[in-house]
């Protein structure tokens, strides 16, 4: 049975200048041929009449003809580049449709198809999305890395490493009778494995840079109310170079607003308003911004000078930072006061600089400069401590006595980090990688 080819307006939603849809599949070289006149030469960008079924021209644009295997998808594909009107789309579209064994792309259909040829590995597939996510410099650079592979490349080598050990154990295992193949075999396989532990537990002693530059970091503010939280956050948001997008989704009991500091996107909540109305809810509300500050990366506990400074949500595990407000009415300084205590007035705007750039900073003491993190996913992360346990458990035991278990751990061990690439078993957590593609790619 053939497969089905696909096809998909792979540029944005929306009229523009230029508009480009792609298709994939065995009936990619039938469908131009149809809709251009012949197919063109590979891999050229020929200016041809485009025309629908009825031979009226649809529009006048480029074609690219790209056959397999050396295409995106590893099968025939063919760019259409026209006219970004909502009219020449839709009629492109509405050609396409027409003819037999072609049908609309799901959403991550043609990653899908280039994970499913071989042409990218998981990490890649994910480095995709995260690429065509990238709000931020850190982002991208992270995303690019991975999509060119540099991390499916660490977790390949590894799980290869992994391969070659476990020959040496099967040889072992094989040879446990004979006298002499055991004692150079187990000499070589302690080493091997304290060395592939000892790399793995250093990538994973990374901070979480990778995860914390890809799902970015929240900031909490909190305090009593009219201390000055909404305040603090429209001074901030009122920063524009700061200011990267609107959150979608903010609930009505906390706002945010979404920050670019040192290439990650910092989110940063103002849990004001929530203990403004009636005292039954008063109590839902103070639960919601435990939560809140309890699940941040920081909380800036907002104090106005002189009060009692009661900073009981601030425990929960969070770092916390005290931020004296008002100093232009309550006197005190504005500014970094000592390591984790600031002064600020919202009103005059003083100190506000030097609040953000803290925080730069410890954003920036956090995710490192220039030293890449292999992990940026909790996927990644769960995968590596999976097969670095497996590892350290073959470790402990007598290669030569225990020639099965260890070979199992190590197996163990190797499925792991084939799952995080997609070499092997993951049916499971595909629909989810390729679900967070938009239709198009
Ligand atoms: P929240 O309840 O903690 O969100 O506090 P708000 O931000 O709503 O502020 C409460 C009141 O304090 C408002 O009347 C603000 O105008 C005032 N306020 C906030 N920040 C400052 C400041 O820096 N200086 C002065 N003078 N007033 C402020």
């Amino acid at each position: 049975m053939e497969t089905d080819t696909i096809f998909a307006v792979s540029s944005g939603a929306g009229k523009a200048g230029v508009a480009v849809v792609r298709v994939s599949g065995p009936a990619s070289a039938r469908s131009v041929e149809r809709l251009a006149g012949s197919v063109p030469p590979a891999r050229v960008a020929s200016v041809r009449s485009i025309r629908g079924r009825n031979g009226e021209a649809i529009d006048k644009g480029l074609v690219l003809w790209m056959p397999g295997p050396a295409s995106f998808t590893g099968e025939d594909c063919v760019e259409f580049h026209v006219h970004g009107g909502r009219a020449v789309v839709a009629g492109l579209i509405e050609a396409l449709s027409g003819f037999h064994g072609l049908r609309a792309a799901e959403a991550g259909e043609f990653a899908r198809r280039a994970f499913a040829n071989g042409k990218l590995d998981l990490t890649e597939v994910e480095g995709l999305a995260d690429l065509i996510d990238a709000e931020t410099e850190a982002q991208r650079r992270q995303a690019l890395r991975q999509l060119e592979g540099r991390a499916g490349r660490v977790f390949d080598t590894w799980r290869e490493r992994l391969i070659g050990i476990l020959a040496l154990c099967e040889a072992g295992i094989d040879f446990a009778d004979e006298d002499d193949v055991p004692a150079g075999v187990s000499g070589q396989v302690g080493p091997a494995i304290a060395d592939l532990c000892a790399e793995m537990a250093r990538e994973l002693a990374d901070g979480g840079r990778g995860e914390m530059i890809r799902d970015g970091v929240t900031v909490v503010i909190a305090g009593e109310p009219n201390v000055g939280k909404s305040s603090l956050i429209n001074a901030l948001a009122r920063r524009d170079v700061a200011i990267v997008s609107e959150l979608p989704g903010t609930t009505r009991d906390a706002i945010a607003v979404r920050l670019d500091l040192a290439g990650v996107p910092v989110t940063v909540v103002d849990t004001a308003g929530i203990r403004e109305t009636a005292d039954a809810i008063e109590t839902e509300g103070v639960r919601r911004a435990r939560d809140h500050a309890a699940r941040a990366d920081l909380v800036l506990w907002l104090v106005e000078r002189g009060t009692e400074q009661n900073g009981d949500l601030a425990v929960g595990g969070s770092e916390a930072w005290f931020v004296e407000t008002k100093v232009d009415v309550r006197g005190g300084e504005a500014g970094l006061l000592t390591d984790d205590r600031f002064g600020i007035s919202a009103k005059t705007g003083s100190g506000i600089a030097a609040l953000i750039e803290a925080l730069a900073t410890w954003i920036g003491d956090r995710v490192g400069s220039g030293t890449d993190s292999l992990i940026t996913r909790a996927r990644h992360r769960t995968e590596t401590m999976t097969a670095l346990a497996a590892l350290e458990r073959a470790g402990r035991l007598d290669y030569v006595a225990d020639g099965d278990l260890v070979a199992e751990e190590l197996r163990a061990a190797a499925n792991a980090l084939g799952r995080i690439t997609g070499r092997i078993d993951v049916e499971d957590v595909l629909d989810a990688i390729f679900g967070q593609f938009c239709i198009g790619k």
